[in-house]
């Protein structure tokens, strides 16, 4: 998760974790349509997944249809250690999904991994799904009063009774699905694949995740994020619109409807740390934004420094940007071990903090005597930050000046972001002066809502920025219980 394309490297690297303390994205989701029947595409569903690693290690599947059914294989683990290239030789088909998972509204185990297959009376389809359905819990109620049985607490799983229970009204999978958008609240992005080798893309009417069409070779690849179409040396053919319905056909993606909402609401997050760098979101470059932030920051918070240093890799793009425009020299002085892996849970504090120890090292040689500009992209809980303040302290800087590329979150996040609870998020509880002092550094600047939106170059009726401003999109958040529940199951880390 985070940036790769690095401005010093200058290009792609390793598939790696993310530093303790950073907000994780719930999933990326791949399709492959070839129209060759032939051709077997469960290795480019690999690669894709292999691309959207960043969007969730915790578990990774693909699913095909071969004209047979849909069959397919998932564990948990990253993609390549779930795939052997003896598996994928078993994953025969023409079409296929295929879904990299983090878990944030159910438990983290294979039931819960995806795609997801089911039986409806048109016959079996796989989903896989990007987001949160923030009204899963009544909609699942509702179901199980009409008799409707459920075998996990995922949200997932709710989707596709939905969309069951819509599939007994119509045998058209597109009205089926622009029905169930109507019942469905929250953010998502997903493909659906069905026993007939109809592969679909959709996208909730807020638009709040990314989801692209491209053309790989003869193939028709739908994904999270367009570098994972770009990774496979294809081209981008079009962002799948907010609320749009796409099928994918021999001859390309035909839409077949759009669901329109009175105002968008993409992630603003998206723009700020998950997507990758390399990647554009409806059209938006995200280097371009970043780099953009980095400048805003610059102007909003000028600061006399020797050097500016990123912390990798979230930070390096904003680094650079501030960098140009305040022309203080930009330095690799935080060093990260690519090959320290994180474990999923870890509850104790002390545990996390030496982590972040074992991850990042500084160079002394840039960093001694000198007064430094410490970028990253966000602050959460602040105890990360605080430890890398402390690392360049002791490396000899003499003064440690914070500069962060998102606004202070205040908020939880119930579309399908990993935030904690409020009392977790520093930000909802303390000023910007208390947490430069809790973090222990000389001046602390955090960007502003409204540099925010001139660097992503879209409007609050284009965004969601809940987290920020605590103005959800969503009517029907059941926040009170969502929140225990997040809290409960997954707020223990960073
Ligand atoms: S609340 Fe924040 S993290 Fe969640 S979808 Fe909105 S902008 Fe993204």
């Amino acid at each position: 998760m985070g940036e790769y394309n690095t401005i010093v490297y200058g290009a792609i690297s390793m598939i790696e974790q993310p530093l303790y303390g950073k907000p994780r994205e719930h999933c990326g989701v791949i399709g492959v349509y070839s129209p060759d029947k032939s051709i077997q595409v469960s290795r480019y569903a690999f690669d894709g997944l292999i691309a959207l690693q960043h969007r969730g290690q915790e578990s990774a599947g693909i699913y095909v249809q071969n004209g047979k059914g849909i069959t397919g294989h998932k564990d948990m683990g990253l993609a390549s250690t779930v795939f052997t290239k003896k598996i994928l030789s078993t994953l025969y088909g023409n079409k296929a999904i295929g879904h990299v998972r983090y878990s944030t509204t159910a438990d983290s185990n294979v039931e819960n991994a995806q795609p997801k297959k089911f039986v409806s009376t048109l016959g079996s389809y796989a989903i896989a799904f990007n987001g949160t359905i923030t009204n899963f819990l009544s909609l699942r109620s509702i179901l199980e009063e009409k008799g409707h049985v459920f075998h996990t607490n995922s949200d997932t799983e709710t989707v596709a009774h939905v969309l069951a229970a819509n599939l007994l009204e119509t045998d058209d999978y597109s009205q089926a699905i622009a029905k169930s958008m109507n019942d469905l609240k929250g953010s998502y992005s997903m493909v659906l694949l069905n026993e007939a080798g109809d592969l679909y893309a959709i996208r909730d009417p807020l638009g709040f995740k990314p989801l692209c069409i491209g053309r790989v070779n003869s193939m028709y690849m739908v994904a999270s994020e367009t570098a994972a179409i770009e990774s496979l040396n294809g081209s981008v053919l079009e962002h799948v619109e907010p609320g749009q319905i796409t099928r994918i056909t021999d001859y390309g993606p035909v839409k077949e409807t759009v669901v329109k909402a009175n105002r968008h609401a993409r992630c603003m997050f998206e723009f700020v740390y998950f997507s990758r760098t390399d990647s554009n979101f409806d059209g938006i470059s995200i280097y371009k934004v970043r780099e953009r932030l980095g400048r805003i920051l610059s102007q909003i918070h000028p600061v006399d420094a020797d050097i500016i240093v990123p912390v990798p890799d979230s930070g390096r793009t904003a680094a650079a940007g501030l960098a140009a425009e305040s022309g203080i020299p930009l330095g690799e002085g935080l060093i990260k071990n690519r090959y320290v892996w994180r474990t999923f849970i870890m509850p104790v504090q002390a545990e996390r903090e030496d982590q972040v120890k074992l991850k990042l090292n500084p160079v002394r040689e840039l960093i001694t005597g000198k007064d430094v500009v410490l970028v990253d992209d966000s602050i959460v809980r602040a105890t990360t930050m605080k430890r890398i303040v402390c690392l360049i302290r002791n490396a000899g800087a003499r003064k440690v000046h914070v500069r962060v590329s998102c606004p202070p979150i205040i908020a939880p996040c119930y579309m399908g972001i990993d935030f904690p609870t409020s009392r977790e998020l520093i930000a909802a509880n303390q000023t910007v002066e208390q947490i430069e002092k809790f973090i222990g550094a000389d001046s602390l600047g955090y960007m502003t809502i409204d540099g925010l939106m001139q660097g992503i170059g879209l409007g609050e009726d284009e965004l969601c920025m809940a987290c920020l401003n605590k103005e959800y999109p969503i009517e029907s958040v059941e926040a009170d219980f969502l929140e225990s529940y997040l809290g409960g199951a997954k707020g223990s880390e960073n």
